[in-house]
């Protein structure tokens, strides 16, 4: 660290040319990221919310009230009359939070000590944090050909032990949704929490079908529905950080909560203590400013960057992995790995694609920033490596 005080000017000239080293979402070539350039009006809420802290919510009354009419909001959105539930960093945390919920309520209401969650191979790595953290075994489902949830093996990893049934609606490689109806059913047949991940899908999910999209149910109007993560910090064009968990029931909250002494309010359920108020007042501004109409139009705009990279791909010959159900495209070249392609990519063009891993293929999501010119000088450079 520095004895004397640097001027502002000279930090602000060095953390410029660090900065330079990142890549700019403008450009156009992050291709496999679930995140996106917040909207400007969401950065200026965030900013004069910077210093308040729903850590100690009796101090900054106000900022919660937004915050628990942003849990409410969502919840009606997903077709819950009163959601429960924060606004936290991310679909991480959201998850975390869930089965912590799912883990204690369990123990509190059926004594289970050694608690297992069953989740799919397509689950997020979030879960494994989550089972580490709690000590939860970790019960994987098959998934069928279709990379869902296959409903006669989740019949079979039911055990006396086991504490939450987690599916996806949108999975982080594939984007696509678990049958939750079907799982529904099950979990209400057999009373257990069931959480769903709706972490990519929930600021898409309800908009396309808004806007006349076929999908079938998701949300809470599946009565088996315990709560489900909607990270605002992808589609929902929020800052980072900015994700969502929502419960069906307070006793949720209630059976996380710990006493929170030295604050004005009595117990905590958050895992984290101190945290930022921006992320609600920027997400609930942003609900406002876009309502249903216009994240409609912006949804609807993603899946149609979606269709015209799934059409000019097959043109080449690309072998598209499954048919994309929301805005993420997996596919591979007939001869060429995955990983080789991913390269060649980035040798060429500075493309940066991910590649998924079950199955492998290079994996592209169409977020906000990504736009036709960017997909018309992809698709040269496709053609050229085909
Ligand atoms: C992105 C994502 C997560 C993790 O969210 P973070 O905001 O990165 O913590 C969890 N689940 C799914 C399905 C996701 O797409």
């Amino acid at each position: 660290m520095n004895d004397l005080p640097i001027t502002k000017d000279e930090i602000l000239k060095e953390l410029d040319s660090i900065q330079a080293e990142d890549l700019k979402y403008s450009d156009g070539r992050i291709l496999g990221s679930m995140c996106t350039e917040a909207h400007p009006f969401a950065k200026e809420v965030y900013m004069r919310f910077l210093d308040s802290n729903l850590g100690d919510p009796g101090l900054f009354k106000g900022t919660k009230s937004i915050e628990d009419e942003t849990v409410k909001i969502i919840g009606r959105l997903l077709h819950l009359d009163n959601a429960y539930g924060n606004i936290v960093t991310g679909g991480t945390e959201a998850n975390i939070m869930a089965m912590r919920a799912a883990r204690n309520h369990a123990r509190k209401y059926k004594g289970i000590k050694n608690g297992e969650i069953i989740i799919p191979k397509s689950a997020h790595f979030s879960f494994k944090k989550a089972a580490d953290m709690m000590n939860l075994k970790i019960v994987e489902v098959d998934i069928d050909k279709n990379y869902k949830i296959d409903i006669a093996s989740l019949r079979e990893k039911i055990t006396d032990n086991t504490v939450a049934i987690v599916a996806i609606a949108g999975t982080t490689e594939l984007g696509l949704i678990d049958p939750i109806e079907e799982i529904s059913e099950i979990a209400c047949e057999n009373n257990i929490y069931f959480h769903v991940d709706a972490a990519f899908g929930g600021f898409s999910i309800p908009f396309l079908r808004n806007a006349g999209y076929e999908f079938p149910e998701f949300d809470f109007t599946l009565k088996g529905v315990s709560s489900i993560t909607v990270d605002p910090h992808k589609m929902g064009l929020a800052p980072i950080p900015a994700g969502g968990i929502i419960f069906r029931k307070k006793e949720y909250l209630e059976v996380m909560a710990v006493d929170s002494p030295y604050l004005t309010v009595k117990t905590q359920s958050t895992v984290v203590g101190t945290r930022g108020g921006a992320s609600s007042a920027a997400t609930y501004a942003l609900l406002k400013y876009f309502g249903k109409k216009g994240y409609s139009e912006l949804a609807l705009n993603l899946m149609d960057n979606t269709h015209f990279l799934k059409e000019s791909l097959e043109e080449i010959g690309y072998e598209l992995v499954v048919e994309p159900e929301l805005n993420i495209i997996a596919f591979n070249h007939p001869t060429k790995s995955a990983d080789e392609l991913s390269k060649e990519l980035e040798e060429i063009n500075g493309w940066k694609v991910s590649v998924a891993q079950c199955p492998k293929a290079i994996r592209i999501v169409l977020m906000n920033h990504v736009t036709k010119t960017h997909l018309k000088e992809l698709m040269k450079d496709l053609k050229e490596l085909f």
